[in-house]
């Protein structure tokens, strides 16, 4: 897999990706990043990206025409005839989960675009956009922090990323449940001893209690989660 993220800020993408297990699977060949800086496709003389809102109002729009030659360079880089998905991080789209980050993880490429100011001239995201991705209902300073949330999410589940030890199989979300609580050494601690059945090597029963805490912790935590849980279970 590899990410193209079009930004104003290449180093804050490049340093925010470029640790721990992103930067290992990256290392490995598994996912690659290249940040691309819009700022390097102006013509003005001061390499200028932004201008005022047609319109008035407070604060700048970022420029269609720079932004259309950086998404053609990096379209030619992965080669025109792969269509490749064009992700406009907007407090406007559909927002991002885990069957989201599921669904494009099987993709070969994919393209972020990250917005600043007061966003992005209208024309350019329709003629390149194929999603608009929201991470959240709050509006941040930029699409970067986006974009690596997604980028995080999304290579969590490419083959080779994670460690056979850092398994993305059961976890929060998946079958809309939320995880089981986990514990580690030592047995007690701060008063409190790890539940009896952790300790009883009896396979069954542990994973009947870990299914057990799931579906009480989604039923007091997210009631909308277990909606949904209860909703599919109860089709089947
Ligand atoms: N004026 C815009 C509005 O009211 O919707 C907000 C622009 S925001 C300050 C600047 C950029 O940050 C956006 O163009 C987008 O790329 C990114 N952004 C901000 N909040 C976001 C969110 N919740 N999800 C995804 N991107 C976001």
């Amino acid at each position: 897999m590899k990410y193209y993220v079009m930004t104003l800020f290449p180093e804050m993408v490049e340093q925010g990706l470029n640790t721990s297990i992103l930067k290992r699977a990256a290392e490995a060949g598994a996912i690659e990043f290249e940040a691309v800086n819009i700022r390097d496709y102006s013509e003005d003389k001061h390499k200028r990206v932004d201008d005022y809102p047609y319109g008035g109002g407070a604060g700048m729009v970022l420029q269609a025409e720079p932004i259309y030659r950086c998404y053609e360079a990096v379209q030619a880089k992965i080669g025109k005839e792969k269509k490749t998905r064009m992700i406009a991080l907007s407090p406007a789209g559909r927002v991002f989960d885990q069957s989201f980050a599921e669904e494009l993880s099987a993709e070969e490429n994919l393209i972020f675009l990250c917005g600043h100011y007061e966003g992005i001239d209208e024309r350019v995201l329709e003629r390149i956009t194929t999603d608009y991705v929201s991470i959240g209902d709050y509006i941040l300073t930029g699409g970067e922090l986006p974009a690596m949330v997604m980028i995080d999410a999304v290579s969590r589940l490419v083959p080779g990323v994670l460690s056979n030890g850092e398994s993305a199989v059961k976890e929060s979300f998946s079958d809309y449940l939320l995880e089981y609580p986990q514990y580690t050494r030592p047995e007690e601690i701060l008063g409190k001893k790890v539940p009896e059945i952790l300790l009883s090597g009896h396979h069954a029963n542990i994973e009947k209690w870990r299914r057990e805490k799931s579906l009480e912790l989604t039923k007091e935590k997210r009631p909308d989660l277990y909606e949904k849980y209860l909703a599919i279970h109860t089709k089947l």
